[in-house]
């Protein structure tokens, strides 16, 4: 049974991990002794034993949200000048420029084009379709939970191997739509019409691409790492908004350490907007991975940049 050796896998993880959880127990111990359980108790029970919200509504939900609130982050900061110093820019030095290219995009594809499809990927109808979907089939392949909330270590432990696998699938997703030209002209083309990525690029996408390059490398990791419910919660919720920030095409101190883009092998900002500036043809184009880089360094995708 996968599931087993799943389980196995994890336990010899969690007893060579066990100084590290150590490390952690006095935060434990606090989040324990001042958390009102009871009302905690009772919502994540209630979460993780409805099977359709648990492996469907709440996991799209909380990717839906991801979005929405990484626009507003990034509005928010737009109207403060926040990002005035840190657009990436290719040979140029002030705002403008990023501004410029920003409205040569818009000018070919619309704001409001670009908000109603991601509307209709990530809530009605992709979103709704996604949830009834993943709703009914996981809870039919996984092993189901016994606890109503995770502990430390499979929380850590999933959520590490499940960003690896949902990389590695996202990345070959990913390329194969670059290398496969009915795909790439089909397909994953309608995001290629973004040059120049904001925020609300981020789901401008054909629904068979968010299929091969989100829904499927998710289902993937949930279903090799026997993921709690609560940890794919709170797994879709980051990657989605990583993927939104991948988008923004700001360099900035703050965002990179809200998406933990200091840490070894992971992929900066100015990774993926190269790969829309660069590699918008078939064929083998440069920077394909997400969360990491080190799929396209064993792969040879990658591009030279300064900012890796
Ligand atoms: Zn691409
Ligand atoms: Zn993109």
């Amino acid at each position: 049974m996968i599931s087993e050796r799943v389980d196995l896998f994890k336990l010899n993880v969690a007893n060579l991990l066990e100084p590290v959880s150590a490390l952690f127990e006095p935060l434990r111990k606090t989040i324990v002794e001042n958390i009102e359980w009871d009302g905690v108790m009772n919502l994540a029970e209630k979460y993780t034993f409805t099977n359709w919200i648990a492996y469907g509504a709440g996991p799209v939900t909380l990717g839906f949200s991801a979005v929405m609130l990484s626009l507003g982050f990034f509005e928010l900061g737009n109207v403060y000048g926040l990002w005035n110093q840190s657009w990436i820019e290719y040979g140029f030095k002030s705002r403008k420029p990023r501004m410029e290219a920003h409205e040569k995009t818009f000018a070919r594809v619309p704001w409001k084009k670009q908000v109603m499809t991601e509307f209709a990927n990530i809530g009605f109808p992709g979103g709704v379709i996604t949830a009834l979907g993943s709703g009914f089939l996981l809870p039919l392949v996984v092993k189901l939970p016994t606890e109503a909330l995770p502990t430390f270590s499979d929380f850590f432990i999933t959520f590490f191997f499940g960003s690896l696998i949902c990389d590695f699938g996202q990345y070959w997703g990913h390329r194969i739509m670059h290398e496969n030209a009915w795909l790439y002209h089909n397909v994953h083309g309608v995001h290629h019409q973004i040059d120049t990525p904001s925020v609300v690029s981020t789901a401008y996408v054909h629904p068979l691409d968010s299929f091969l390059q989100v829904s499927l490398p998710s289902l993937a990791a949930v279903i090799l790492t026997n993921m709690h419910p609560v940890t794919f919660a709170i797994f879709t919720f980051t990657r989605v908004a990583e993927n939104c920030f991948d988008h923004s095409g700001v360099n900035h101190p703050l965002i990179n350490a809200i998406c933990l883009k200091f840490l070894p092998l992971r992929s900066s900002i100015q990774h993926h907007d190269e790969h829309h500036k660069y590699s918008s043809y078939v064929g083998k184009g440069k920077n394909y991975g997400e969360g990491f880089i080190i799929w396209d360094f064993i792969f040879g995708s990658i591009r030279k940049t300064t900012a890796h």
